[in-house]
């Protein structure tokens, strides 16, 4: 596997719902130790240089605040369910302390679910203050991340929103449709002997791939109309600034132009591994950095997958219950999993207050890892935990 060390912290180790569950008065839920508290799972790994969040569910907010974090080069996707997509207006603070759009990676189905979900960050022009995404579409072949490609300076203009400011001080608007919020990550090309060699595979065109149509959120024929403060430094063609007819093609949008196939070098930059999985029946993805695999909400993991899992030092798993679960492992699955990957430790999230108090769990994982004779340290995971 290509890369150095990684370092993932827990933000996140809680099942859906999180832990404590509103309302409940079991055991768990009622218990003092802070690693019962359990936010909805979540993950920031330090990377060759870059900060990834993995998953920005519900509790995004919190878990950047706890941390004190300003500025992410990326934000993974492992599937489009609410406890880890729930969270990605918040990153709207990010936009402006950050002064980035958002980095986000994930599936095509994942990005068309987005779409529908969070139809005012994809209508244009956009309301002022709506967050600022740049969406990258992975699938599960390795893929690159680059340290700049968040190079453009998102710039808040009061009452009108955000701009971009290119190099010669002109601001234009970030998206004029989204063709210029999406396009496909770089592929690594897994033969490359040295690890440092990228090829570039690009997109069909996002409505293609499926039979279902993308919802009607492409609005190219609204004009954007220059506010007069912006006179200055906006463009000065008539052509630009006419009606929505003469917008429609014209080659303003800035984020093509550093995100575009065509302009990214072929070669640097951070590989990334994701691990398809299947969540019932949901196809899902984990990640892995150098020698850590972060794995949530799968049920199942194809054959073709493990050979991406050899040589471990760190696995999570989610681990929902006890008794098998149609999306999540069972604890005796988790088990068997870690025997058979085999990485140095094992740590289990998404956990849910099924489970016991933490730290009767961990003595309990001892017993059965010892007692089944299995080749890994598993233990559960809490929120704050760092491994590297
Ligand atoms: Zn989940
Ligand atoms: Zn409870």
């Amino acid at each position: 596997m290509t890369g150095g060390r990684a370092r993932l912290t827990f933000l996140g180790t809680g099942t859906s719902q999180g832990v404590p569950i509103i309302g409940c008065k079991c055991e768990v839920c009622r218990s003092k130790d802070e690693r019962d508290k359990r936010f909805r799972a979540s993950a920031l790994v330090e990377y060759e240089g870059l900060t990834i969040l993995v998953d920005a569910g519900p509790d995004f907010r919190m878990q950047m605040l706890r941390l004190g974090i300003s500025h992410l080069d990326a934000i993974l996707l492992t599937h489009n369910h609410k406890d880890h997509t729930g969270g990605l207006d918040d990153v709207r603070s990010l936009n402006y302390v950050d002064r980035r759009a958002a980095e986000i990676y994930c599936e095509r189905s994942v990005l068309e679910d987005l779409i529908r979900e969070y139809p005012y960050v994809f209508k244009f022009p956009k309301y002022p203050g709506a967050p600022e995404w740049m969406l990258h579409v992975i699938d599960e072949r390795p893929f690159i991340i680059r340290k700049d490609s968040s190079d453009k300076e998102l710039v808040w203009v009061h009452d009108v929103g955000y701009h971009y400011r290119l190099p010669d001080g002109q601001l234009i608007p970030t998206a004029r449709s989204l063709d210029d919020m999406i396009d496909e990550a770089p592929k690594a090309v897994a033969a490359s002997s040295d690890g440092s060699t990228a090829s570039l595979r690009s997109a069909p065109p996002l409505a293609s791939l499926r039979s279902a149509p993308v919802p009607p959120l492409t609005v190219p024929r609204v004009a954007w109309v220059e506010p007069a403060r912006l006179a200055a430094t906006a463009p000065s063609s008539d052509s630009e600034r006419s009606d929505a007819g003469s917008l429609r093609g014209t080659p303003l949008s800035p984020p093509r132009g550093r995100r575009g196939v065509d302009s990214v070098p072929v070669s640097g930059g951070t590989i990334v591994t994701p691990i398809r999985g299947l969540h019932d029946k949901l196809p899902v993805l984990g990640f892995r950095f150098g020698d850590i695999a972060y794995i949530t909400d799968m049920s199942s993991i194809p054959e073709s997958e493990f050979a991406k899992l050899e040589g471990l030092k760190h696995l999570t798993l989610n681990t929902v219950s006890y008794k098998p679960h149609h999306s999540h492992f069972s604890l005796d699955e988790t088990l068997a999993l870690a025997d058979r990957i085999r990485p140095q430790f094992t740590w289990l999230t998404h956990l849910s207050h099924s489970f016991p108090v933490h730290e009767q769990f961990s003595q309990e994982l001892k017993r059965l890892c010892a007692e089944r004779n299995i080749h890994s340290v598993v233990q559960p995971a809490y929120d704050g935990l760092v491994i590297e």
